[in-house]
This record gives structure tokens, sequence and C-alpha cells, in this order.
């Protein structure tokens, strides 16, 4: 096919960077400006790094975290495995870099360092150009990170009574905190020596404590190698829940009762994913419940999975988060996308194996019932990308050079990509398709794979033996959805859209009906003939019998010309403002688009101690389109932001400019 064949040709394709170089030793001032240029095999087009040439194998971190300043001072020492490098490139964005030495530590000399680009790249940031010997085996970057770090957030001044930082690293944060080669394609084992402020407890994707250390000195190991994007610090008051000798949840201490109780369902979770995909593979699989500014559900940071405190709901209905990030386990930590543009590899096998863990779990509809919700969600953000600049997003197979990776974050990468292997289920069958997954974590164990790596896979070891002809090239390599992809429909969500179209129509779904039923008559005497009367009743909907997920495809139904009796009736029926945050959000979803403004008081409270980006942005997008509430939104913002991740406001002062 011509766009497999192009795909195959760029990334071999070779360029050449220009990069302004400022000799840049941090003891003085700026000693030399030369211009050089390096070739660079475009592997990554997201990292600097040569890795082609040399590449870190084990990272050795020792970090001081400083509260006071909100700085983290540290060495990254680097063993590397040099294939006759005479310079070695890392990836900084933010970093105060202030010397750099070779050789083991005790035995280290000082080497020359330059910072490529004089006016950093806001996307990549800035190479870190080392000048080594064709033998060097260690590089050790002293540094500090700078004013803004991107993966970091920080406690505010009101919470300095539960102080806490967290990093998040995908896709390309890392750098903004650690020197080091920030491609997927670099896998690397770590140990980190992390001194934090006294009471506090510290945790990274590692072996991790269970309890706080008196003199806040901690130790970690990575022992499996993993990309840099899910290198992942937390520190906080935090207390540790264990579900078995596999399994546990650290959280704030008054948040861990509660979320203890809510993740219960873990230890079966994970028997249940090992049971379809092999063993797991990482030793210990830990939640740690984060602060509410998390941008996300959750995180797979691989041993200690972040999880954002609004997906715990007191009911367990969102716990597919859970099943989710587990599924990473495989899917992403074990076989790695190799670049971004190749996010659905990481993407769309989780959501695949979400749904069947939670199938496994909880039975075939509650699968059907996440699945379509997703799909509505897919379809309504293929609309958006059609109209927008960049309709090819609408691929699995992405292109995103000279673009900033978390454009690739899209339902494409998650729901089509889950699309594509359910339709190849249905084609080849459930048992030879469990066979081949299996085969294939296992085949890529420890491994970065692109989309072709895939591609040749799935035909050499099942569709070409097999005689099986299947449409993958489309699935991969073109915009739209194709034609043989599976239809799944849940009854559930049938009837929440049926209650929709009533309301839509005027009618209170929520009020009592009176209803009758004929009854036979009872007489003393035994007669001839029976007889029945009309026995009247009445009967309400019960809001109690529906889930999560079918009041929110109820609300998704919903008109946007609804009165505001209407609205404040099926407020009052089911107290959908007062509900877990997947209803709230939905429900002032409704009512933004309705002109319901009297949730104001609500949504601000909402807005002002959630930071998660999937409610966040969708809100301020819609309170955008009301031009008469500019100034409350512009200053609702200003108060909220203080409370979101980098990755959040971003994303919404993209759309406030
Ligand atoms: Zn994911």
């Amino acid at each position: 096919m011509k766009n497999l064949a192009l795909f195959r040709l760029n990334r071999w394709l070779i360029f050449t960077l220009v990069v302004t170089l400022i000799g840049c030793k941090s003891e003085g001032p700026v000693k030399s400006s030369v211009t050089e240029t390096i070739d660079v095999t475009a592997l990554d087009p997201h990292s600097y790094a040569n890795f082609n040439e040399v590449h870190t194998q084990h990272l050795d971190l020792e970090l001081e975290v400083n509260f006071t300043n909100q700085k983290i001072y540290g060495v990254a020492r680097h063993t590397l495995i040099n294939r006759k490098a005479t310079k070695a490139i890392f990836d900084i964005n933010g970093p105060v870099i202030q010397k750099v030495t070779l050789g083991p530590k005790g035995k280290e000399v000082e080497a020359d360092f330059v910072i490529g680009k004089m006016d950093k790249d806001s996307i990549l940031g800035q190479p870190l150009i080392v000048t080594i010997a064709p033998s060097t085996k260690y590089v050790n970057i002293y540094y500090q990170t700078g004013d803004e770090c991107a993966a970091l957030e920080w406690s505010s001044q009101e919470e300095k009574d539960r102080p806490f930082v967290y990093s998040q690293g995908q896709a390309i944060l890392t750098r903004s905190w650690i020197p080091l080669q920030d491609s997927p394609n670099v896998r690397i084992t770590y140990q980190a020596k992390v001194t934090v402020p006294k009471g506090l407890m510290a945790l990274m994707s590692a072996e991790n404590p269970k309890k706080t250390n008196e003199q806040g000195l901690y130790n970690f190991s990575m022992k499996q190698p993993i990309p840099s994007y899910l290198i992942a610090l937390t520190i906080g008051k935090y207390s540790y829940h264990s579900y078995n000798e596999r399994c546990g949840v650290y959280a704030d201490s008054e948040l861990l009762p509660k979320a203890a109780e809510e993740f219960s369902e873990l230890p079966e979770m994970m028997a249940a994913a090992e049971n379809l995909y092999g063993p797991y593979a990482w030793g210990r699989y830990d939640l740690m419940v984060q602060h509410p500014s998390f941008p996300f559900g959750g995180m797979e940071n691989p041993r200690l999975t972040f999880v954002s405190p609004s997906i715990i709901s007191g009911d367990k209905s969102l716990v597919s988060v859970i099943a989710h990030e587990l599924a990473h386990s495989w899917s992403g930590n074990l076989v790695t996308n190799a670049s971004w543009n190749d996010f659905w590899l990481n993407e769309g096998f989780t959501v695949y194996l979400e749904h069947r863990i939670m199938e496994y779990l909880k039975g075939q509809e509650y699968s059907n019932i996440l699945c379509e919700i997703e799909f509505d969600e897919l379809n309504q953000e293929l609309k958006e990308i059609k109209a927008s600049e960049h309709p090819e997003d609408a691929r699995l197979k992405l292109n995103l050079t000279n673009r900033n990776p978390d454009d690739g974050m899209t339902s494409v990468a998650y729901v089509k990509g889950a699309y594509f292997l359910k339709t190849l289920e249905a084609k080849i069958g459930r048992t030879k398709m469990d066979a081949f997954l299996k085969g294939y974590f296992k085949k890529f164990a420890f491994q970065n794979i692109t989309t072709e790596t895939f591609y040749d896979y799935l035909h050499s070891q099942l569709l070409t033996v097999q005689g099986i002809s299947f449409n993958t090239d489309e699935w991969l390599y073109l915009n739209e959805l194709p034609k043989n992809m599976v239809k799944i429909q849940s009854k559930d969500l049938d009837t929440m859209r049926l209650l929709a179209k009533k309301t839509n129509q005027g009618e209170n779904i929520f009020a009592p009906v009176k209803k009758f039923k004929w009854v036979e008559k009872k007489y003393k005497k035994k007669r001839k003939r029976k007889s029945f009367k009309k026995v009247y009743f009445t009967v309400q909907l019960d809001p109690k019998k529906y889930n999560t997920q079918m009041w929110q495809t109820y609300l998704r139904s919903l008109d946007s010309t609804l009165s505001t009796a209407t609205l404040n009736t099926i407020d009052e029926s089911v107290g959908f403002s007062h509900a877990n945050n997947e209803i709230r959000f939905e429900w002032y979803m409704v009512c933004l688009k309705n002109n319901h403004w009297a949730i104001k008081e609500g949504l601000s409270e909402f807005l002002r101690n959630i930071g998660r980006r999937k409610y966040v942005l969708p809100l301020f997008k819609e309170l955008l389109r009301h031009p008469k509430e500019r100034n409350w939104t512009a200053e609702l913002y200003r108060n909220a932001k203080a409370n979101y991740h980098s990755v959040t406001r971003k994303s919404v002062e993209h759309w406030m400019k």
C-alpha cells in the first residue's frame, strides 16, 4: 500500500538539524558561541538524543528536594552503552546545568558540554551535548530544576500543612526535571537516593517503602528497563493499605480508608489480567491516590499507578480506570510505542484489555456500556479532527513531527485502536485473538516497537500463515473508520436514550405514573363465573436502578433547549449536582449548553477543586462559548489555575487565547 510504504521510508530519513550552540558552563558567563551542524537520525521526532550512537543503560539519581524554593537539586549519573560516539546528546527543558563530569563516582573529571538552541524549542526544549571519548561509559550531570518545571506540581501556600510534590512524565515532560535521553526508545533501569523534608514519604515508580522514613532519606530501585516517561516521583504525607502480598494503595492518610474500600477489587483485576495475558512482570502493583490537581484519571507509572481522587465515587462505578492502568502493565509498559507517532500501540491495546478485564469482572453488558460510551466520544472527536488543520490525526499511525506529542492523545489512539482489535477479534475468534495477544506480549516484552513492527508480526504470525484476509492497512493508515468495524451496542444505554428523548419532548420521566391491573374478585361463596376488578397503583422511576455510565448517556443525549423548570426537576429527582464527579461533569455540561446559570456556585467549586483535564478543558471550552459570562469565566480560571498541573493549564490556556 502507498501509505504504508511512505511511512516506512520516512522513518529512516536522515535529517540535518542546525543548532546554535552556546558555551554554557554555569560557573561563569557565556564563554563562546559557535554554530554546529548535528546529524540526527530521525528515529524519534521528539528527542534530540543520538541514542543510535550512545544510549543510557542505567540511571543513578541523587536528588534533594527543597520545598522552600520548590526546586530539586540533583545529579543524574548515566551508565552508557557507547558505540564509539564522541558526543552524547541528552534532552533538557528547564533544568539548569551546573557541571558535567565523566567517569565513575569518585573518579570523575569535568567534561565539556554545550547547550544547543539559544531560543529553546517550546515543545522539545534543548539538546545538552556532552563531549565524550569513544570509550566513555559514565556521564554525570549536576543540575537543579528551573523556575518553570512542566512535570512537577507542588503544593500551594495554603496547603503548607499537607505539602506535596508529584511528577507527570508522559509524553516528554521528564526532561523538565531530569536531564536524560527522553525517548521511549531508550529503556533504562534506575536507582535513586532521594532526600526530602522530615515527616514526608517519598515514592517512585520503583520498589517502594511502606512507611515514612524518620530522616527523610529514601532509596529506590527499578530493576526492569523502562522508558523515561515512566520515571515518576511523588512526595507527601501518605499512608499505605495492603490488599495482599502483591498489591495495595497509598493515599493521604485521611483519604486512605475510602480509597482502600473503593479499589478493593484490585486483587481480582490482577488475577483476571494475568489469566488473559500472562504473568504480571513488575513484582508489586500499588496504587497511589494523587492530589486532586492530577491532570489525568490515571497514569501507569510501573509498580505505582497514580490515580486521580476524582474516580473515588463511593460505589466503585469508576474503577474501570484502574483496570485501564493495570492493563498498561502489558501494553505500554512491557511493550512500548517506539515514538509518539505509534501511541495507539500503547492506548488502543490498553482500552481493549481494559474492556476484557471489566467483562471478566462485571459481564458483557458492562463492557458494552463502556465501549459504546467511548465510541460516542470518538465520533465527537473525529468531527473536530476532520474540521481541524490536521484531518490526518484520524489515523492510528500519526505523524507528529514538529508538533507537540500531546496532540496525538485523542480518542483515535484509544478507541479507534481498541475497535481495530475488537474487529480483528470478531474476524478470527476470541481463542485465536487471546493466543495472538499472549504471544505478542511475550515476543516484544521490554521492547519498543513501531506500528510497522506490529504490522509485520500480525501478518507473519497470524494473518498470512492462516490465510486470513484483513484490511490492516486501511485501519492503520486511513482517516475513515473502516466499514467492517464491529458494532457494539448496549441495551441499557438504549433505555437511557429513550428516557432522554422523553425529557427532550417535555415529559417528566420522574413523575409518578398511575397504572392499573385486573385482579380477580374474591367472594365468600364460590361462584360459577370469575369476575375481575381494576386495581390502581403508581409507578415511579427509581434513579438508583441506573449506574453512572447510564446517567452519563442520559445526560449526553439531552437537547440544548430544555427549560429551567425541566432542569430543576431532573436535578431534584436524581441529584446530579451532588453525584460523583463523572456525573457532575456531564450535568454541568448540560446546564451550560442550556444557559442554566443557577449552577454557577457548584460549578465554580468543582473547577477549583479538581484539576483533571478531562473535566476542566471541556467545561472551560463550553464556558468560553458564552460571551456574556467572559468576565466570570476569566475570574474563575484565575482562581482555579493554581490547582492545575501544567498539562491542564496549558490545554485550557491554548483555548483561552
Ligand atoms: Zn492509557
